[in-house]
C-alpha cells in the first residue's frame, strides 16, 4: 500500500453528494443522481438492453449547465454509468452540447434535454472519437447543431480501420474543426446563453483528436477520459492516444484549472485539479516499473503476471483484469515501439500471438 500517492483518489470517488428529485435543488455542483460504486457483474454473452437505459441529469454544474449519463447497471462497458457524459449549456441563445452519447440513447437524451430547455440545438462539440461520445451526431446534426471537433478526431473518423472499421455516418462527421496548437490555448471561443465557453484542443493523450471544453462563467471543465476514476486509465494508442500524453494533459490542466474549478471526466465522478495528482502519480510509477521489467528482458506476460497495479487495485473503483491488463499492456506497447500520429491515427505493430 502507498496511502500517500493513493489518497487523492479515494477523495475524487467519495465528493459525490447525493441529493433528492432533480429540478428542485438550489445551489451548485450538486450530483442529482450519482454513477453507480459496482461492483458490477455481468454473465458471458450479456448483451446491452438499450431500451432499459434511462438518461438521467447526473449534475447540476451551474443554473444552465447540466450534466446527463445514462443509468447505472445496464452497460458493461460504462457500469457506473451508460455512455459517456454529455454536458448542456442552454439558454435563450440555444443549446451548447459536449458530446453526444452512443447512438441507442441519442433520441433518450434529446428527450431528458427538452425537459428543461426547448431551445434550439446549435452546437456540439466533440471530446475524442469514440462512439459513447460521437454516435449521437448525426441525431444531432439533424436536430441542427454544427458539430465542431479537432482535426484529427475527423481523420480518425474518416481513417479506417482506426475507428474498428465502421464506416461513419457522413451527417455526423464534425464540419469545423480546429487543430492543436500550444498547449492550453483555445482553438474556438464562443459566447451564447450568458457563458463563455472555450474548446482546448489537446495533445494526444487520450485519442490524437481529444478536446477539454472550459465553461468560463460557470467555473467547469468537461476534461473527458484522460483521466477516469472508474476502471484504469485507458490511451486508445491505434487512435492516436499515449500514456505519456495523459500526464502532459494532467499537468496542463494543473496550471490551466483553478483550485475549485469543477473538473468533469467523461465517465465516473466530478473531481477539482488536486484529485488529478494521485492518477498522475500511478502513470508515473507503473511507466517506471514497466520501463525496469523490460530492461530486465522480461515479456508482456511476464508483466502482466507481476500485478504492478496491486497498490491500487483495492483503492480503484471499477477494478477488472480486463481494465488492468489493457493498461498495463499499453504502457508496455508505448515503451517498445510507438510510432508516431499520422491523420489522428497511429499503426501500432501487431504483436505476435495475436494481441494487439
Ligand atoms: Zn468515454
Amino acid at each position: 500500500m502507498k496511502p500517500r500517492l493513493l489518497s487523492p483518489w479515494v477523495p475524487a470517488a467519495m465528493c459525490v453528494v447525493s441529493v433528492g428529485a432533480w429540478g428542485q435543488e438550489r445551489g451548485y455542483p450538486i450530483t442529482v443522481v450519482p454513477p453507480g460504486k459496482g461492483p458490477y457483474q455481468f454473465a458471458p454473452g450479456y448483451q446491452t438492453p438499450w431500451d432499459k437505459i434511462e438518461m438521467l441529469v447526473t449534475e447540476k454544474l451551474s443554473p444552465n449547465l447540466y450534466s446527463l449519463h445514462g443509468s447505472a447497471g445496464l452497460d458493461p462497458t460504462h457500469p457506473d454509468a451508460a455512455g459517456g457524459r454529455v454536458a448542456v449549456l442552454f439558454g435563450a441563445d440555444g443549446v451548447l452540447m459536449v458530446d453526444t452519447q452512443d447512438p441507442q440513447l441519442a433520441s433518450k437524451t434529446l428527450d431528458r434535454i427538452r425537459t428543461f430547455t426547448t431551445a434550439p440545438i446549435k452546437v456540439v462539440v466533440n471530446s475524442h472519437i469514440h462512439p459513447d461520445h460521437t454516435g449521437g451526431n448525426a441525431f444531432f446534426a439533424k436536430q441542427g447543431a454544427l458539430i465542431f471537433a479537432q482535426e484529427n478526431l475527423r481523420d480518425e473518423m474518416l481513417n479506417l480501420p482506426g475507428n474498428a472499421g465502421r464506416a461513419p455516418d457522413p451527417a455526423g462527421v464534425p464540419t469545423m474543426t480546429y487543430r492543436y496548437g500550444s498547449p492550453g490555448s483555445p482553438a474556438v471561443t464562443i459566447h451564447m446563453d450568458g457563458e463563455t465557453v472555450d474548446f482546448i484542443p489537446m495533445m494526444p493523450s487520450h485519442t490524437a483528436g481529444d478536446t477539454i471544453v472550459r465553461f468560463n462563467t460557470a467555473n467547469v471543465i468537461y476534461i473527458e477520459d484522460f483521466y477516469r476514476n472508474f476502471g484504469y486509465p485507458f490511451a486508445d494508442q491505434a487512435n492516436g492516444g499515449s500514456i505519456r500524453g495523459m500526464i502532459e494533459a494532467i499537468d496542463l490542466i494543473e496550471k490551466i484549472a483553478g483550485p475549485d474549478t469543477t473538473l468533469v471526466p467523461g465517465h465516473g465522478t466530478l473531481v477539482t485539479k488536486k484529485d488529478l495528482l494521485g492518477y498522475r502519480a500511478m502513470l508515473v510509477d507503473i511507466l517506471a516499473k514497466v520501463q525496469k521489467l523490460g530492461d530486465q528482458g522480461k515479456s508482456l506476460d511476464e508483466i502482466l503476471a507481476a500485478n504492478l497495479t496491486g497498490p491500487y487495485d483495492s483503492t480503484t473503483l471499477g477494478d477488472t483484469k480486463q481494465s488492468k491488463d489493457r493498461f498495463i499492456t499499453e504502457v508496455y506497447d508505448e515503451l517498445k515501439d510507438f510510432p508516431s500520429v499520422v491523420n489522428g491515427v497511429r499503426k501500432m505493430p501487431r504483436r505476435a500471438g495475436g494481441k494487439q
